[in-house]
């Protein structure tokens, strides 16, 4: 696949179509293999079968069997990773970036086979897909280009006090890292948190989403197959198994997935008698506000792309929109439009813009979300399940007339849901989209300079959008944006895909020799 792709692109050349067609048939038929764990450099397939079937298809259709993790499995993968360490630690950071260039260059070349699988577990169109892999590649390469330009492991010359002594500041890795990934990009983040803790220097216990068990297990037999043996592990299961891993003898974890068990996480790693670091990225409720004076086809446009592209199960996905009463009904109509032009249907469909949600319990939060919107306030779009369409699929909804402060405007739904909520002035819509405990993307439309300046001066949010039709709130790509959740979003301050992410997973030690 020679065309690059990224989450704003709005179409496939035919041949890249034609592919995408037969690695999705491939990975859903292929026969394939149940999923095994890697520890130590090899597959390891013990523990009970459990399965995953097809979000886009009625009941009974299995695209996965796995493997599940035994506590033992989980125990042998964090001594492996353990036993790793001090070969991996020893290397030069340019050693460790040929090893991983290995596998960008593998990701590279088995882009269409790895969107075929993500698509087949999660329902994914073939544009939403497609443009993961392409983020898995970048993710690496930015990740190991910045080791590149820091040659020395980011080693800093310090004062001396006394001429008989050198002074020095260096970044040095933890250890080993536990690394749980979430459903939704269940490629991009697992390698996401997994290179980027190799690069610095760790070695990795990755445990993928049980929703997506084989689209964790591709990148990570392509990830171990590139470094030494027990360097990069992998064990697949539910919840148990990624709690079994953080209640191990890891140095650290790296988790994306929910604020709660996120959360859970970092307080339980913090009552050891040591806190141990938690890298946590976590939910969302991203908020689009829009001004008085703001273009509103380009606000209807943003909005709609973020609310409902892969089914608002983006972490950044734009589930509120704060309007200012004298554009609320033009900008409710305008949204309300694109949602009726939109195409909900399975990744087969080249016209699908929005797939299924990923299982029964997704649809049973939307239908009681639209109930409590049916009684709270006003569906203008959606609300209900599609006829004639076999799978876990939910029509994308816009809803208005809300009470201030109402749940659907501050818990995180991750659903095609969106809420529109009516103030009267600009300050009044910056601090209702403050109003919530999470902190991850937001945007802003308005053409008056200081709307602008005030929405980035206050806003409680780690990646901010002026005026983006693209994506009013989704869309950070690997050295193009950071990807940093404040407040409940994220708990260390700095984020993935930019350049302070390496150095969350070391941690300074001050050395002071004597000048031989
Ligand atoms: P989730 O929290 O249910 O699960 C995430 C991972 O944690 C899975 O591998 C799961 O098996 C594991 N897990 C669940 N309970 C656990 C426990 N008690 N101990 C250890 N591991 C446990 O999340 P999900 O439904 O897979 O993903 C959706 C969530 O992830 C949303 O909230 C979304 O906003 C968030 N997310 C955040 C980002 C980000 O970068 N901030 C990116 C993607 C997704």
């Amino acid at each position: 696949m020679s065309e690059r792709l990224n989450y704003a692109s709005k179409a496939l050349t035919p041949d890249l179509s034609a592919a995408f067609e037969l690695a999705l048939a491939d990975a859903r038929d292929g026969d394939l293999a149940p999923v095994q764990h890697v520890i130590d450099g090899g597959p390891v397939a013990e523990g009970e079968i459990f399965t995953w079937e097809d979000p886009a298809a009625a009941p009974g259709r299995v695209v996965t069997e796995a493997h599940a993790a035994t506590p033992d499995v989980v125990g042998r993968a964090v001594a492996a990773a353990r036993a790793a360490r001090k070969g991996w630690r020893a290397l030069t950071g340019a050693e460790r970036v040929e090893h991983l260039r290995c596998s960008q260059r593998e990701f590279d070349e088995r882009k269409v086979e790895i969107a075929g699988v993500i698509s087949a577990e999660t329902g994914k169109s073939r544009l939403e897909a497609l443009g993961e892999a392409e983020e898995v590649v970048d993710l690496v390469k930015t990740y190991a280009d910045q080791v590149e330009q820091s040659p020395e492991s980011f080693a800093t010359r310090m004062n001396t006090a006394d001429p008989g002594e050198t002074n020095t500041d260096l970044l040095r890795p933890y250890g080993a890292f536990g690394v749980i990934g979430p459903f939704n990009f269940p490629a991009a983040l697992c390698v996401n948190m997994s290179a980027a803790a190799l690069l610095a220097g760790n070695t990795v216990v990755l445990k993928p989403s049980a929703k997506a068990p084989r689209s964790g297990a591709l990148i990570g037999e392509v990830l171990a197959k590139h470094v030494p043996a027990g360097v990069l592990n992998v064990v697949q299961g539910h919840a148990y198994v990624g709690q079994a891993l953080a209640e191990s003898d890891v140095d650290g974890i790296a988790f994306t997935g929910s604020a709660g068990v996120g959360w859970d996480l970092l307080r339980n790693l913090a009552a050891g008698p040591y806190a141990k670091p938690v890298l946590a990225e976590m939910g969302g409720k991203n908020v689009a506000v829009v001004g008085r004076t703001a273009d509103l086809e380009a606000a209807a446009e943003g909005i709609a792309r973020s609310a409902f592209g892969l089914s608002g199960q983006k972490c950044s996905a734009c589930s509120r929109v704060v309007v200012h009463s004298a554009v609320h009904d033009d900008l409710v109509d305008r949204i309300a439009a694109r949602v009726a032009e939109m195409s909900l249907a399975a990744p087969e469909d080249p016209g699908a813009f929005l797939g299924p949600v990923i299982d029964g319990v997704a649809v049973a939060r939307f239908e009681r979300a639209a109930e409590l919107a049916k009684k709270d306030g006003r569906i203008n779009a959606g609300g209900a399940r599609p006829q004639g369409l076999e799978g876990h699929f939910v029509q994308p909804t816009l809803v208005t007339d809300l009470p201030l402060g109402h749940e659907l405007t501050r818990e995180e739904l991750f659903l095609p849901f969106v809420t529109v909520t009516c103030v009267d002035s600009f300050q009044e819509a910056l601090d209702e989209a403050n109003a919530t405990n999470y902190g991850l993307s937001a945007g802003v439309f308005s053409r008056e300079q200081q709307e602008i300046d005030d929405f980035l001066d206050q806003i409680d949010a780690g990646v901010v959008y002026v005026n983006r039709r693209s994506g009013a709130t989704t869309g950070a790509w690997p050295g193009i944006q950071s990807f940093c959740g404040w407040k409940a979003s994220g708990s260390s301050g700095k984020g993935g895909l930019g350049p302070w992410y390496l150095q969350g997973f070391m941690r300074e030690q001050s050395r002071t020799l004597p000048v031989s």
